[in-house]
């Protein structure tokens, strides 16, 4: 299998998932072109997508949809909430494109399992990828690590987590007092310590390639992210790079591809 992050961020996200032919998208939050570049950078090539899978409507996730979904004839996949408030935004879609997901959907060899996740979107849901006796999880836009969710996500071997802001640089950031209130709400996005105490919650001792993604532009930088995390792991003993392969996303540019 390949994955790999194509941009993470709040200012758009596209993830790729390949199980030999069968090749997915995980969202397509930017303009159709940028995703056609980084694709093109992974030595991958957009029309061989069988499906675009959507987490929820805001526009950071579904930019781009329309465009590739008409340009490469690519079937979109969302619930039946998230098609409501997502398809007045993203233009014409070819009914036979129009795919509601009621329960895990195979694509070839590989089964794309939502779950529910808690945020201010209408139906929001993050996803397990099956392939072959290996998971994969998308867990990002949500306000709380559930303990559904930890149990979900415990035995994947690679995760992309939601690593969205630090707590100080929101509360004494720009944001306008309404929209702090909205991130930091069950409803909103998980902090560089939710995470941090997330991963500690799902360690079983077995390695995991956890990536860690959706961070803020305004509230959050990268290297405070990783370190936040890296300190809080390292101080229960799990070993950064040894038992924990721990990734920093790009926003602007391709992340670490894994082929395993
Ligand atoms: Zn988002
Ligand atoms: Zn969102």
């Amino acid at each position: 299998m390949k994955f790999c992050p194509l941009y993470s961020g709040s200012s758009g996200n596209s993830i790729f998932f390949g199980e030999g032919e069968d090749k997915i998208l995980i969202d397509a939050g930017l303009p159709g072109k940028r995703i056609d570049i980084a694709m093109s950078e992974i030595e991958e090539d957009t029309s061989n997508i069988k499906g675009i899978f959507i987490t929820h409507e805001h526009s950071d996730h579904i930019k781009g949809v329309g465009v590739l979904s008409r340009k490469y004839d690519i079937p979109i996949y969302a619930n039946e909430l998230t098609w409501k408030a997502m398809y007045g935004k993203i233009g014409k879609i070819k009914d036979e494109n129009i795919k509601t997901i009621t329960k895990p959907v195979e694509i070839g060899n590989i089964l794309v399992e939502p779950f529910k996740t808690s945020h201010d979107a209408a139906d929001s849901c993050g996803y397990i990828i099956h392939s072959g006796n290996r998971k994969t999880g998308i867990v990002t836009d949500l306000g709380i690590l559930t303990e559904d969710i930890h149990n979900k996500i415990k035995d994947c071997e690679i995760i992309l987590l939601e690593c969205n802001h630090d707590v100080e640089m929101l509360k004494f950031g720009p944001y306008p007092y309404v929209l702090k209130k909205r991130i930091l709400s069950d409803f909103g996005h998980i902090s560089n310590e939710a995470c941090a105490e997330g991963i500690l919650k799902i360690f079983n001792g077995d390695k995991k390639h956890i990536y860690l993604g959706h961070l803020s532009k305004t509230n959050n930088h990268p290297d405070l992210a990783y370190k936040t995390v890296e300190v809080i792991l390292e101080s229960q003993g799990i070993k950064i790079g040894q038992d924990i392969n721990l990734i920093m996303t790009n926003r602007d540019k391709i992340s670490k591809v894994i082929n395993l």
